[in-house]
């Protein structure tokens, strides 16, 4: 018998009220049904930690695995050595550095995830997060709940967006919607840093120009979106030294992936008023701990923190889109049918995309 084993967060109360919440352990990705017609057993758990946990227990019989960058059950590659069965892992939703790619490689598993699936929501996220560090609204607003009033504490800290010079660190499905929904405001510049040269008419769309060096890009910048994959080479890549590139007082937002960043020097750069400002989504291990430094840490001014939980590329939206794309990817891989050639990151012992990373074909 087949055995799908899926990593979910848990909903709770949240999961009954809200039934779109389709990535709860509850309501389990709308696969129960599909599963139960095929005769699967379907194994739905949020406890991923530890040799104790569910995670560890069942994917050692498990053929296939579903997780979540939201919750991710980080499938190292000493896990993958006690998962005798393991064919398929999808990603529901963007972004498979949870697994440990070259191990899967190594075994033949086929790594896929349903690419696209949230890009517009992450991007929509972006900008929010770019203006409400520019614009300096998170103390704007904790000012107002915590019954005060004073303009000039918030206003000595807020600015427009409108002639800046904004870049994307990575400019594939997110950083290039990022790059549209900015053309509105009006900036200064719109630069990308990226192995991958944009289409040029993409290119001329948006009125982005590349620039190859990362030096030489950052010091540009008044804005640095990230918006590339987590693998061996963008690992820590915003460091104490690449930090020391930008311009004092750029803003920064991350959605992409926490360990991009060192967050010490994150920190560090923000309270020392270095950077003016860092917002995003991602933690290099989630749930993030409760002693975080980037849940504490803030500029001189008490501003600049605009950070929250991993959720915006699980919108209700996007959660309907990566539930249909999983059940997609399984029932290809059912029926024996072609997967979707973009969804696939690796498959046959090799790399399908050139998105993590600049790799020769063996
Ligand atoms: P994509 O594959 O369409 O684009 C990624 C781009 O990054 C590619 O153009 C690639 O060439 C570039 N890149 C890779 N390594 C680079 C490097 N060293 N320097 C510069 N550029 C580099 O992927 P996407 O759909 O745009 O998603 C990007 C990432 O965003 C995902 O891998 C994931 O980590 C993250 N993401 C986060 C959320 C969220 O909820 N916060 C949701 C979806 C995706």
């Amino acid at each position: 018998m087949v055995k799908v084993l899926a990593i979910l967060y848990d909903g709770g109360e949240h999961a009954v009220q809200q039934p779109k919440l389709l990535g709860t352990t509850e309501n389990s990705l709308g696969l129960k049904p599909y599963c139960e017609e095929q005769g699967w057993e379907y194994v739905v758990t949020s406890s991923k930690e530890g040799k104790d946990s569910e995670f560890q227990k069942h994917i050692k019989d498990a053929d296939v695995l579903i997780t979540t960058p939201f919750h991710p059950g980080y499938l190292t590659a000493d896990l993958i050595k006690t998962a005798k069965n393991l064919k398929l892992c999808i990603t529901a939703g963007v972004g498979s550095d949870h697994i440990d790619l070259n191990a899967a490689n190594e075994r033949k598993i086929s790594v896929l995830e349903v690419t696209g699936s949230n890009v517009v929501s992450v991007a929509e996220h972006v900008v929010m997060s770019i203006l409400l560090l520019v614009r300096n609204f998170v103390p704007a607003h904790e000012q107002i709940m915590a019954g005060d009033w004073n303009v000039a504490a918030i206003a000595k800290d807020a600015y427009d967006l409108e002639a800046k010079v904004i870049g994307t660190l990575g400019a594939g499905r997110i950083g290039y919607r990022v790059l549209q929904r900015l053309v509105p405001f009006e900036p200064k510049e719109l630069l990308y840093y990226d192995y991958q040269s944009l289409p040029a008419d993409a290119e001329k769309a948006v009125n982005a120009r590349r620039v190859e060096d990362l030096k030489e890009f950052l010091g540009q910048l008044d804005v640095l979106t990230i918006n590339c994959p987590l693998h061996e080479t963008t690992r820590g890549i915003i460091n104490k030294e690449t930090l020391s590139y930008l311009k004092k007082g750029a803003w920064i937002v991350n959605t992409a992936r926490g360990a991009l960043c060192v967050a010490e020097d994150v920190a560090a750069a923000l309270e020392s008023g270095h950077i003016a400002g860092y917002a995003g989504d991602v933690w290099a291990q989630q749930p993030a701990p409760s002693d975080h430094p980037w849940r504490s840490m803030r500029g001189p001014h008490g501003n600049g923190n605009g950070m929250v939980a991993h959720y915006s590329g699980t919108t209700l939206d996007a959660q309907q889109r990566y539930a249909a794309g999983t059940k997609k990817i399984l029932d290809n891989w059912r029926t024996g049918s072609a997967q979707t050639p973009s969804d696939i990151i690796v498959t046959d012992g090799e790399y399908a995309t050139k998105a993590y990373g600049q790799r020769e074909k063996k």
